[in-house]
């Protein structure tokens, strides 16, 4: 075994056997890591916000080969925890929704240097004052796209065309012209034309992803825009991930989203 040094976000914390804490952790270089922190629940009060979802923090982690998966994390040292996020229940509930989205999301051990940085880009969005909404709406976008998991926004999945009116069906991995929606109907599993979507809110969501986080800040989007996006964003990644996720109920439930 040997020790790895790495910067790591906490994904999610449990209580495991007597006294220590089974930990999710994100990466850069490692993907997700699942490690041990042993002895650790006597000691909690001193860890205080290192351990919560979304602290960065510096850890020291030696690496089994054998035995499964299970890490053993010696260091866990707090480079920034999000005080200002944390301090604000819509952005937290958001930093949470993120958090959870992209634990679901990404295998264990998957490397992706890339969505290690869009989560990092997402929290400093939040953190920016900016609109919890968008920062959700750019982050569900970009985590989709660096996972590979993209649906088709420019042209009609089927005929290749410019699809104007477009609908969108997760189940058709895109957007659709109107020709083609009525003569797939029969085939698409909920037998509709998928949701409607407007052409200023695909050019909103092709400019994003086009653009950085930061560029996309302050960007001009009619007000179909936003709830169009999040209802077609909420479709598609229902369809991949089969739970609900805790974080997304308590964003309705609150009435943030
Ligand atoms: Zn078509």
């Amino acid at each position: 075994m040997s020790a790895t040094k790495a910067l790591a976000y906490v994904l999610s914390t449990q209580d495991y056997r007597d006294t220590s804490l089974l930990v999710e952790l994100y990466t850069r270089d490692w993907g997700k890591v699942r490690g041990i922190i042993r002895g650790v629940r006597d000691a909690r009060a001193r860890y205080g916000s290192t351990l919560e979802p979304f602290s960065l923090n510096e850890i020291l982690f030696y690496r089994r080969r054998r035995g499964g998966d299970l890490h053993q994390v010696t260091q866990v040292e707090l480079v920034d925890d999000y005080t200002d996020v944390r301090e604000d229940l819509e952005r937290l509930s958001y930093a949470s929704y993120f958090t959870e989205l992209l634990n679901r999301l990404v295998e264990p051990e998957e490397i992706s240097p890339e969505t290690f940085d869009l989560y990092r880009d997402a929290l400093e969005f939040l953190r920016d004052g900016a609109s919890p909404k968008r920062a959700a709406r750019l982050y569900e976008l970009k985590l989709l796209e660096v996972l590979g998991h993209l649906p088709e926004l420019r042209a009609c999945v089927v005929c290749r065309a410019e699809p104007d009116p477009a609908y969108f069906n997760p189940a058709f991995g895109g957007v659709h012209c109107r020709t083609c929606a009525v003569a797939g109907a029969a085939r698409v599993a909920d037998g509709g034309r998928g949701m409607p979507v407007s052409r200023r809110t695909l050019q909103f969501l092709d400019r994003a992803l086009r653009s950085d986080l930061r560029g996309m800040k302050t960007a001009p989007a009619a007000p179909e825009v936003g709830p169009e996006a999040e209802k077609l964003l909420r479709r598609f990644i229902d369809f991949h991930v089969d739970v609900k996720l805790k974080s997304l109920v308590f964003l309705d439930k609150m009435g943030f989203n």
